[in-house]
């Protein structure tokens, strides 16, 4: 990991390096379960196009390739840039991401993404520019520590709120990558014996916290004879899936059973982040993801607000902060990887 660390640190003195070359581009894809987020930014973190595209359901690897592919192609001709002219390439992935290999494994959200799969190779050729590959959480927590709400601070975590809970972790302005598997807040403990989460265990943030574990618990509740309108708002959006979107319509009409399920949503990340706080005693905890995003900064001042019973220093909170990149933190942060492989 140590060679992470490095590539990661790289990318300031790059970017120090070559500063009078300004109008450089570099692509960023945010690969997601349920879609593929590409940009063009400059060098500066300005976003110049983007676009995104549904994650296919099929096709296994080879098909996701090919969708992203044709997305950052799109977000190029929105820029108004050749695709060859791009510096190169990053890609924020989920799954048990090698980035000196250029591989993803183990991606559960991706169609049949089990084995190891050389995806930065794959893409390279594809695009004909350079690709590096980086952990989707960690890229999107380097974004909002260089560029957004984490400016400020030497160490912070952030904790992306969507269809699972993910986190990174920032310490002495350096990433802690751990052994590799750091910052899953979302797999802290918040109820001992609790829900079943995705990953197989009990009790885990996510599983109460994460959408996709939400949309399950609601539908055992409809199941259990519980009224909700979130199934006809979904349909009504053409959804297959309860989007943050819907979750926010069924909110804002009061629904009874999406309240109480984001209610205990909200208490499970205040008991997971300030559980986290406590034993690293970061400066700030960035809030983003899906739901972070889109339900915006009244639900992280009830996050805030959540935290303090579990807050051992509560005299002294550290900043809770909306991320500030919103929904291309995660493609900004990627396009942040092509840099330090330039
Ligand atoms: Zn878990």
């Amino acid at each position: 990991m140590s060679a992470v660390r490095r590539e990661t640190g790289s990318v300031s003195a790059v970017r120090r390096e070559t500063g009078s070359a300004i109008d450089a581009l570099r692509g960023g894809v945010d690969l997601g379960g349920t879609k593929i987020q590409a940009a063009v930014v400059a060098r500066d973190g300005e976003v110049k196009g983007e676009a995104r595209a549904p994650t296919p359901r099929d096709g296994g690897p080879d098909g996701v390739t090919q969708a992203i592919a044709d997305t950052v192609r799109e977000a190029a001709e929105a820029a108004g840039a050749r695709l060859d002219t791009l510096e190169g390439v990053g890609v924020g992935s989920p799954g048990a991401v090698d980035e000196e290999a250029g591989t993803v494994a183990e991606a559960r959200n991706l169609p049949d993404w089990e084995e190891e799969y050389p995806l930065a190779a794959r893409l390279a050729e594809l695009l004909g520019v350079p690709v590096a590959l980086g952990n989707d959480v960690q890229v999107a927590t380097q974004a909002e520590f260089e560029l957004g709400s984490g400016r400020p601070y030497h160490s912070l975590i952030g904790v992306f709120w969507g269809t699972g809970v993910g986190g990174g972790i920032v310490l002495d302005d350096e990433p802690w990558l751990g052994r590799g598997a750091s910052g899953e807040i979302g797999h802290t403990v918040v109820k001992i014996g609790g829900r079943r989460c995705g990953c197989g265990r009990l009790g885990c943030l996510e599983a109460y916290a994460g959408r996709a574990s939400m949309e399950a618990k609601a539908r055992r509740m409809v199941e259990e004879g519980h009224k909700t309108e979130l199934f006809e708002i979904m349909a009504k959006r053409g959804r297959e899936r309860l989007t943050s979107g819907v979750w926010d319509r069924a909110l804002r009409r009061d629904d009874p059973l999406a309240t109480h399920l984001i209610g205990q949503a909200v208490e499970a990340l205040g008991a997971g982040i300030a559980s986290a706080v406590n034993l690293l005693d970061v400066e700030a905890a960035i809030v983003g993801g899906g739901l972070g995003t889109r339900l915006g900064e009244p639900y992280v001042e009830r996050i805030r607000q959540a935290m303090k019973p579990h807050l051992f220093k509560d005299g002294d909170p550290p900043a809770v902060e909306l991320a500030a990149l919103g929904d291309l933190g995660g493609a900004i942060g990627a396009s942040l990887l092509a840099a330090s492989r330039a």
